[in-house]
């Protein structure tokens, strides 16, 4: 992960926000700011957008921004490779909050019982929560971990068939 590159997300890519917290990057998203508010906000971060208006209106203002186009999560996660030179890497110790943005704290079990399915809590030893006080959300490795790791390693498969 590298821990200088930030984003801002517009409102179509609540799912690749999401993905790019799950990978660590601290990322802001809201599907309700506008885009006078994005363009206030971006405070370094890149811009995420495909909107033109948008995209021409942050580079009138020496914005970062980068359009990941519209097809599947893989395909715009290797466009910002490329764009970025940057790796993703699924690492759970560096993800934040998928919801939140906010940076995730690793617990132990018994700090978590109450919040975790018994079976989840059963076959898995690690758990992490969001440190947001208004969040506190736990994960743990289950299903939707397999299928980034799965995704992680089709772009890498993607970038060796170039
Ligand atoms: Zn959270």
């Amino acid at each position: 992960m590298t821990p200088e590159i930030r984003f801002i997300v517009d409102a179509m890519y609540g799912s690749l926000a999401r993905w790019l917290r799950l990978l660590g990057y601290n990322t802001v998203y809201s599907d309700t700011k506008s885009d006078d508010e994005i363009l206030r906000e971006t405070d370094d971060r890149i811009l995420l957008t495909r909107d033109k208006e948008l995209i021409i209106r942050a580079r009138k203002s020496t914005i970062h921004v980068l359009n990941p186009g519209s097809g599947s999560i893989r395909s715009m996660l290797q466009r910002l490779q490329e764009d970025l030179g940057i790796q993703f890497v699924a690492n759970p110790n560096e993800s934040r909050c998928p919801s939140c943005n906010g940076t995730l704290l690793l617990k132990r079990r018994e700090d978590v019982q109450n919040q975790v399915p018994k079976g989840s809590l059963r076959n898995h030893n690690e758990f992490w929560q969001c440190s947001n006080s208004l969040c506190h959300q736990v994960y743990w490795q289950g299903r939707h971990w397999t299928r980034i790791s799965n995704t992680l390693k089709q772009l890498k498969s993607d970038e060796t068939k170039e």
